[in-house]
Formats: C-alpha cells, sequence, structure tokens
C-alpha cells in the first residue's frame, strides 16, 4: 500500500484557547525537525484542529520511528488523503467508495477480518451525512469483499473515513510518546551521570515539553574520557526527543580530592552531592533554568534514603529539584532506559566520578547538621575550587 499521508492525533485535554495555538505551533515546528532528517518531501498542514502531512519519496519506516520521537504526538495514523477537484469539490459518493475500497485491498491482503466504517463529515455541505456515507461503504465492502464481516462493537479493523478538506481515509493508529511538545514549557538542568537513571529522569522531564540543559561532573584521571564519551552519547538519547542538549562538563577532581582529604570518608558521597548541587545550581540560574532534575529514588542507594535526600536537597533553596524517579523501582527505570534506547549505553562499564572514592560503609542516614559542621573543614579553599571548576566549565553542543 502506498500511503502518501498522515493524519497526527494529539491530546487536546488542558490545551483550550491561547495555550492550544502555543500547543499546536510547537508540535508543528518539532516535526519539521524531525522530517528534515528523514528522506523524501513532506507538507505539514494545521487545518481546523488536525496536523497532516503530506509526504512523497519517503521511507515509512524511517518516518515513523523519528514521529515517534515528537512529544506530544499520541497517535500516527498513515492515510490516504484525497484532494478535492478543480472545483473544491470532495469525490461524490462513487469516488469515495472506491478510494476506500482500493484502501482495504491495499492495506489488507487478507480480507478474512471484522470492520467497521467511521465517518465524519466535517464539511456540511457535503450531500450525503456520515451515518448514510458509513452505511453505504459498509454494504459496498460487503459487496466487494465477501469474507469481511461487519463487528460493530469490537472490529478488528476500524476504517475512519473523513470529509474534511480533504478525503481522508486510515484505519491503523501508532502510538505516539504522548507528553507535550518541546518548547511549550521552560528549561531545567538535568544532572547526568553515566548511569541507567539520570537520563531516563531528563526524558520524564523533557516529555512535559521541558528543554534540557544537562551538566556531568567529571573526574579525569580517575575517570576515562570513555565515562565522558558516555556520558555524551546519553545526552544524544535525550536529544533526539529535544533537538539539542547542552552539556556542561565540569571538572570535579579537585573539589573531590579536597573533600577526601579534609572529612569523614563515610560522607565522602553526600559531601560531594551536596557540592554538585550546589553548582548545578549555579548553572542553572544563569542559564535560566527553572529546576534541578536528578535520578534519584528513594532508597535505591546509600545516598538515597530520605535522609540523605533531604540533605543535599537542602543546599539548593531558589528553585526545586524535581526527581521523576523518586518513587520507581529500578525495573520500572530500567524498563523505560529500555525504550528509549539508553539502556545500552548506560550499562557500559565505565566508572563514573561517585563509583571511584566511596567508603566500604557510608553514611546512610547522615544528620543535616553534622554535614554542615564537617563542611566547615573545606571553608579555606572551596569558593576558590568551585570557582575555578565554573571557570573551566567545557560546554558541548549536542544536537540530533
Ligand atoms: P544514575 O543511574 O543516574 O547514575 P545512580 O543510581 O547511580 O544514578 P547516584 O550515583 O546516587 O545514583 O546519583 C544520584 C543522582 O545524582 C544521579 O541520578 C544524577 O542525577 C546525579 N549524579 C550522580 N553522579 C553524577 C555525575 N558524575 N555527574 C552529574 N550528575 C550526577
Ligand atoms: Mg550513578
Amino acid at each position: 500500500m502506498q500511503y502518501h499521508a498522515f493524519v497526527i492525533k494529539y491530546a487536546e485535554i488542558g490545551v483550550k484557547g491561547k495555550n492550544r495555538y502555543i500547543f499546536e505551533d510547537a508540535l508543528v515546528k518539532q516535526l519539521k525537525r524531525v522530517l528534515a532528517k528523514c528522506d523524501g518531501s513532506f507538507n505539514i498542514s494545521k487545518v481546523a484542529g488536525r496536523i497532516y502531512i503530506e509526504a512523497e519519496g519517503f521511507d515509512f519506516d524511517e518516518t515513523v520511528s523519528q514521529l515517534q520521537t515528537v512529544f506530544g504526538v499520541t497517535g500516527i495514523c498513515p492515510a490516504v488523503s484525497i484532494a478535492r477537484d478543480g472545483e473544491n469539490h470532495l469525490p461524490d459518493v462513487d469516488g469515495v467508495a472506491k478510494a476506500v475500497l482500493d484502501f482495504i485491498d491495499g492495506v489488507y491482503p487478507n480480507k478474512n477480518k471484522t470492520f467497521k466504517v467511521k465517518c465524519r463529515r466535517v464539511d456540511k455541505s457535503y450531500p450525503v451525512d456520515s451515518m448514510e456515507m458509513a452505511a453505504e461503504l459498509g454494504a459496498r465492502i460487503l459487496n466487494a469483499f465477501p469474507e469481511m464481516k461487519v463487528d460493530v462493537h469490537d472490529p478488528e479493523i476500524l476504517i475512519n473515513v473523513e470529509l474534511r478538506e480533504k478525503l481522508n481515509i486510515f484505519s491503523e493508529i501508532i502510538p505516539g510518546p504522548g507528553g507535550m511538545p518541546i518548547g511549550t514549557a521552560g528549561k531545567a538542568m538535568l544532572l547526568l551521570s553515566g548511569g541507567i537513571d539520570s537520563p531516563v529522569a531528563g526524558y520524564m522531564v523533557a516529555k512535559r515539553g521541558v528543554e534540557i540543559e544537562a551538566v556531568y561532573f567529571n573526574a579525569p584521571p580517575y575517570t576515562s574520557e570513555k565515562a565522558k564519551q558516555k556520558v555524551i552519547d546519553l545526552a544524544g538519547v535525550i536529544a533526539k526527543y529535544t533537538g539539542k542538549v547542552k552539556l556542561h562538563v565540569i571538572n570535579f577532581t579537585d573539589i573531590q580530592m579536597y573533600i577526601y582529604e579534609k572529612c569523614p570518608h563515610d560522607e565522602l558521597t553526600i559531601i560531594m552531592r551536596r557540592y554538585m548541587m550546589r553548582i548545578a545550581d549555579i548553572l542553572a540560574q544563569k542559564s535560566g533554568s527553572m529546576g534541578l532534575i536528578t535520578g534519584e529514588s528513594i532508597g535505591q542507594v546509600a545516598s538515597q534514603t530520605m535522609q540523605s535526600l533531604m540533605c543535599t536537597g537542602e543546599v539548593v533553596t531558589d528553585i526545586p529539584v524535581y526527581r521523576p524517579l523518586i518513587a520507581f523501582d529500578k525495573q520500572d527505570i530500567v524498563d523505560i532506559s529500555y525504550k528509549i534506547d539508553a539502556y545500552e549505553t548506560s550499562i557500559l562499564p565505565y566508572e563514573d566520578c561517585c563509583t571511584i572514592f566511596v567508603a566500604k560503609h557510608p553514611v546512610t542516614k547522615p544528620r543535616t547538621d553534622i554535614i554542615r559542621k564537617h563542611e566547615e573543614n573545606l571553608v579555606e579553599k572551596i569558593d576558590e575550587l568551585m570557582q575555578t571548576a565554573l571557570d573551566t566549565d567545557e560546554v558541548i553542543e549536542i544536537t540530533r
């Protein structure tokens, strides 16, 4: 079957009035972005609360898999779309029937199926109404393909016929990712490590329409170039959905060594995390990000007990810390990681900076007052070290 159009479905709930235009315009912009990466030529139009893509010379699988990366899309319907004639008329009943029969014949070589025709006459000047059209098409289908049977309650094939500015025929709805189009919310700063969790956390917030900027704390020479490359690749996974990710690579080695030298080793991880949060907070405020994002989840490791979360969270006061995975089990996180194609990269073995100096028995119930007290040991040099880390920020722009 030669499809030559897609009808794009999106959820409209909650997007009314002026916001609806913002939503639709952002959606169209994102569709254009992904289609520019595909072979073929495409024409996107937004008509009467619908988005259509006319396509020529395209690869079906490639195009669909790109469209599936656009947040806001709930369904992708491969369609046959027939334009009006020179006098601005839609095809008459015979013309519609012929198009529908051709469509069924092309898409369903095996006719031993139940079906239902659903017709929508949006153009009220069309002389036949929806009910009549559906009944007529049903009769003609039964006549042309005697193996097919009507099932109005639970059909195997639901044939949608729309009489709009064009005649559209589609039956399959390929699921989209849902969510809100990128560009409809603000920006947030993701603490991105090389693990499984933080890329998933970034994906989930991005799915709500939020642009993602990211920061990675690197600890050369204790961590390798490969560990850094892994994080760049994971930022690329997110960029596939958002278009771009600006990644800050912060050299954290001197701060880490200084904490190691001055503070109790069982508190190293928690104190390190607090400094990561502080630096991410500064970067966020500089970039206009409206929150931090981490991949933390209650109880997953020692540094993610509720006491630890309280202790790391308290250093960020002016903006929220979003933890979309907070109540997720690891397996549920792995499932999403897998689905978004991050998993294979995340499980590569290269160490990130946290795993290297980790104590055998880190504190699991840090007391914030004690941690604050021990951080006083850092007073002599920490401001300068933080400033140097910020001054030597390596910014990598990742576009997809
Ligand atoms: P992940 O799978 O995301 O690495 P994790 O289960 O290993 O998480 P932790 O190492 O405790 O958990 O890290 C908790 C969160 O802190 C991470 O999800 C991430 O947001 C942030 N984080 C940890 N290490 C780094 C790092 N080197 N650079 C940037 N962010 C980091
Ligand atoms: Mg980690």
